[in-house]
């Protein structure tokens, strides 16, 4: 037996024989010498061992080379790549959120290549103001008097509260102190911009009253935070902005209203559900809006303030916003993506965000009749797959008690597995271990593959087909 396993070993190619074959050549250009050198040893190591506890491995030279080819591949994919989302969450938070226009990726594209007007500007040939870019276009159409532009929203509402409340304090209802995920939490955020939060009102009822008792002289500001996800129902009592709004100029102090996702649009139109935009909340008497470039606007991750212009001057002052300003790509591809918006007709075709959103069913019905009999290949026997009816989310916390009806596949483990549970497991692994991993939900005893974000048939179709299958 021993003997047996010597002998084997010794039977096993070196690392230089293997270096001077054409395949582990074309590696070597592909990969680099000590990648795969390495690579190889790893290999030659594992069966080595295997070989010593007996088990059966394959010592043939294009076998260990095929191996190692396909580890080195692995190994080479970047960690951020795309991937389908199939979640039926179309605004992900931990996919990116929204998918941006054609448009959008060519202005990115087009500004990273080199030197562009990002501060610069031409016709004076002085130095400019990267917020030029975007700020007629935000104010054209939320009707505000100004704009200025920031990382994401978090930190917009982080540089609102410490220009406008530094060491002062700032009254929300218990009813909106909010925690997005991601350890995004209202009164955490207070405290770190240096703000003193006053709690009012009851989770479930807040009155006018109890805002008019909070406002002392230490008071800086009022703020309401839009409840994006989660809704307090029953006995409940919300003051209506334009009440709160009139309280604060009454004893001169601004009402800031942070919307979370902030639509451009009224997406009743679209077949949606209604959701506040910042227009309506300039409207109601916010002083400042707060709100996501990367949630229902559809555009790049950007927090927007926009409202009273010698409010959004003295936070345009505040040295901080140094550190939480944008990139000349996120600045490139949202100017882009506000240009849409000047042609409503053609936004539910233009933008990604909008036109998964407003989606017709049947034609999402029809996206998974045509990409289930690849879906079935893949399973090859270990499950079936069927197209079923399921629920999109919009995501990002926006409208969290709406679904949208949706269609997808549905993948079931075979009923002679031994754990239902494993066996699903083992499906959406095998589905997010290809090229471009695939990521449903499981629910109700099945994977559910939701189509309505999905674009590429052809590309997902083809790695069904032709690479791996459930183990
Ligand atoms: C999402 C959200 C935020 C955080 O916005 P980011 O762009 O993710 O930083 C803040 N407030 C509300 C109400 C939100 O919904």
């Amino acid at each position: 037996m021993l003997e047996n396993a010597s002998r084997r070993l010794s039977a096993l190619p070196s690392i230089g024989r293997l270096l001077e074959t054409e395949s582990a050549m074309a590696l070597v250009r592909s990969f680099g010498r000590t990648a795969v050198t390495g690579v190889l040893r790893e290999v030659l190591e594992e069966r080595r061992s295997a070989l010593r506890t007996g088990r059966a491995v394959d010592l043939d030279l294009f076998a260990i080379l095929a191996q190692s080819s396909e580890i080195l591949k692995t190994r080479s994919l970047p960690s951020l790549r795309p991937v389908f989302n199939m979640t039926g969450t179309v605004l992900h938070t931990n996919l990116g959120r929204s998918a941006l226009p054609d448009a959008a990726i060519a202005a990115i594209a087009e500004v990273a290549h080199g030197a562009c007007t990002l501060e610069f500007d031409v016709r004076a040939g002085a130095r400019g103001d990267r917020d030029t870019h975007v700020v007629s276009d935000i104010c054209a159409i939320t009707g505000a008097t100004d704009a200025t532009v920031v990382n994401n929203n978090a930190a917009a509402i982080m540089l609102v509260l410490n220009t406008l409340a530094p060491g002062r304090d700032v009254p929300v209802s218990r009813g909106e102190l909010v925690e997005i995920g991601g350890s995004f939490r209202i009164p955490d955020i207070m405290a770190r911009s240096g703000c003193h939060l006053v709690e009012v009102g009851t989770t479930n009822r807040t009155h006018l009253s109890d805002f008019a008792n909070a406002i002392g002289p230490q008071t800086a500001m009022i703020m309401k935070v839009h409840a994006s996800n989660y809704v307090i129902e029953g006995f409940t009592k919300v003051v209506p902005e334009k009440e709160l709004a009139s309280l604060c100029r009454d004893h001169g102090i601004p009402f800031v209203n942070d919307l979370g996702s902030g639509t451009l649009v009224n997406l009743e139109d679209f077949g949606l559900p209604h959701e506040p935009t910042p227009m309506d909340a300039l409207r109601s008497g916010a002083d400042i809006v707060t709100f996501s470039g990367d949630k229902l606007l559809g555009g790049p991750q950007a927090g927007i303030i926009v409202g009273r212009k010698d409010l959004i001057a003295q936070i345009k002052s505040n040295p901080m916003r140094r550190a939480l300003r944008c990139d000349k790509l996120t600045i490139a591809a949202l100017s882009e993506v506000l240009r849409i918006y000047r042609n409503p007709d053609r936004l539910a075709e233009q933008l990604p965000v909008l036109s998964d959103l407003s989606r017709p069913v049947d034609e999402i019905r029809t996206v998974a009749e045509r990409v289930l009999a690849a879906f079935k290949r893949f399973l090859g026997g270990k499950g079936d797959a069927i197209v079923v009816d399921c629920y999109s989310e919009i995501g990002s916390g926006a409208l969290p008690m709406r679904t949208l009806a949706s269609a997808g596949v549905g993948l079931y483990p075979s009923p002679d597995e031994p754990s239902e549970g494993k066996a699903l497991k083992r499906i959406a692994a095998a589905l997010r271990a290809l090229p471009v991993p695939v990521i449903g939900r499981i629910h109700n005893g099945a994977l559910i593959l939701d189509m309505r974000c999905l674009r590429d048939e052809e590309k997902l179709i083809e790695q069904l087909s032709h690479h791996g299958s459930v183990q």
